[in-house]
């Protein structure tokens, strides 16, 4: 009964000191530790800042891709309580270099191919600093009309330059993880009020039921954006893929008017993209749905040279994309397209007829989210710097050095196991056992990183050309040591 004689005297005390506490109230009260920082030097702290970046950048391929066990151990000084008072921004700044810079992944170097990750263009992230300063809420125009004006610039050009239907509208999000669920929420939605159901009153509960169709290449995201949605794994149909990753179109189940369909412009792994021309075409016949998780893919529309790859993928009803792996522009910047503006809007809403009050875009209305950074602005000086041509040519160059790389690297006996037709390579070497041995020698020598995956069942070693900083150079490079390690790794064998 400890505890509540406590409350008791508490609220005893604090009934007879209340005259204390207006008193208390009515003096300007300053908080030393608050009026420090209002007194700190905001330039000179990102001076500080821009030194310590300069530092970072200058040395990024001279050393590890990946750091060291002694750096990763390090970083146990930032083990710490948090202490009572506040500390200064220059030890702030300087442990985070000391201790940071070092343990990070030297992602925006050339030699980091692993998972599907991209660089960060100079332009972006100049831009991102200054935007940061001003830190702008993107949610309403009225608190920031030029982020709302920017984010209405970049979807008019994102439809532009990836040749989407004219009515499509963009939702700015973390990435593609949120636009599929935004594309699969309002594709669920679309289907049940097609089909005379009013989910906005109803909620799923009695919902009539909707078929989910997708292959079985399918990214573990779009797999967490249907469970979230509402869809349990009776609800799914897997459809069978062929040696690529590629949804086999002939397995197709019967589509109907109840069916959300879930197609793939990038195989995670194998960088296959779905024939979209005749699944989508059976789809629209139909009225099924079409989300196409269009990740790192989707920019291979910014180029006519993939039609043989993206041809139909417009037919499709919404669709995914970053900007943070093929386009280059930093991280979270995902994107959803939806051709369904009004469908889009109500799904993000409750009552499903909201009402857009201001005559300019208010940017939360196509998102899950309300208070956010101003994340198109970087998306906007990374199309602004390359240019629709530069779009183009970006990715048509990741393309080609991936081939670059395939070629060289099965020139020299590893086997490749995919057909490098974007910026994903599948490497094995003889065995599982092989593979998995010479994936962890070259993780851990630093000249390049490489992550690992199972394609039809085997162990691989996963290439991934994302970002623009790559040299073919670099590629030479990375290939030079995998090559000693790999025979290494056969002198050992042989011993
Ligand atoms: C990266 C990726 C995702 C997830 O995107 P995030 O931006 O990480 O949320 C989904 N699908 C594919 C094919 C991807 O490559």
């Amino acid at each position: 009964m400890a505890t509540t004689e406590g409350i008791n005297n508490y609220s005893v005390k604090g009934g007879q000191g209340s005259a204390d506490v207006s008193k208390q109230m009515a003096e300007k009260y300053i908080s030393p530790i608050v009026e420090r920082i209002r007194l700190q030097d905001i330039a000179g702290s990102l001076d500080q800042a821009h030194k310590y970046s300069s530092d970072y950048i200058n040395t990024i391929d001279d050393r590890p891709v990946y750091p060291d066990q002694s750096t990763i151990d390090k970083l146990d000084v930032f083990d710490t309580n948090l202490q009572n008072g506040g500390e200064d921004i220059e030890s702030i700044l300087e442990s985070l270099h000391t201790y940071g810079s070092p343990a990070s992944v030297a992602q925006t170097g050339g030699r980091y191919f692993g998972f599907v990750c991209g660089g960060i263009l100079p332009s972006a992230l100049a831009s991102k600093w200054l935007t940061d300063v001003w830190d702008q809420n993107a949610a309403l125009f009225v608190m920031s009309p030029v982020a709302s004006k920017l984010e209405q610039v970049v979807e008019k050009w994102l439809v532009d330059l990836l040749g989407l239907p004219e009515e499509t509208v963009a939702g700015f999000v973390s990435g593609s993880s949120t636009a599929t669920i935004i594309g699969l929420t309002v594709g669920r939605n679309y289907l049940l009020t097609k089909a005379g159901y009013n989910v906005f009153e109803g909620g799923l509960f009695n919902a009539p039921p909707i078929k989910v169709v997708l292959g079985e290449g399918s990214h573990s995201t779009v797999y967490k954006a249907l469970s979230i949605v509402g869809f349990g794994t009776a609800n799914i149909v897997k459809v069978p893929v062929d040696d690529q990753g590629r949804m086999t179109a002939d397995q197709l189940p019967r589509l109907d008017g109840r069916t959300l369909l879930i197609l793939q412009a990038g195989h995670v792994n194998s960088g296959s993209f779905d024939d979209f021309q005749t699944i989508c075409q059976r789809a629209k016949e139909v009225g099924a749905y079409v989300h196409v998780d269009g990740a790192f893919g989707l920019f291979a529309m910014a180029n006519k040279r993939f039609n043989h790859l993206t041809k139909g993928v417009d037919l499709a009803d919404s669709w995914s994309v970053d900007g943070h792996k093929t386009l280059n522009t930093p991280y979270d910047c995902g994107v959803i397209l939806c051709r369904h503006r009004q469908q889009l809007i109500n799904s993000m809403q409750m009552t499903g007829s909201y009402i857009i009050v201001s005559e300019n875009r208010d940017n939360m209305v196509y998102t899950t989210e309300m208070s956010r950074r101003a994340r198109a602005i970087e998306m906007w000086a990374s199309l602004k710097s390359l240019g629709r041509d530069g779009v183009g040519e970006l990715v048509w160059e990741l393309h080609k050095k991936a081939v670059y790389f395939g070629e060289k690297l099965e020139k020299e006996g590893l086997e490749i196991l995919n057909s490098i037709v974007f910026n994903q390579i599948l490497v094995r070497h003889k065995d599982d056992n092989r593979t998995n041995l010479l994936l962890k020698s070259i993780q851990n020598s630093g000249v390049c990183w490489l992550g690992g995956a199972k394609w039809n069942g085997k162990s691989v070693i996963r290439i991934s050309v994302s970002s623009f900083r790559t040299t073919y150079d670099d590629i030479d490079v990375s290939v030079k040591d995998i090559l000693r390690l790999k025979d290494e790794l056969e002198h050992n064998d042989s011993i």
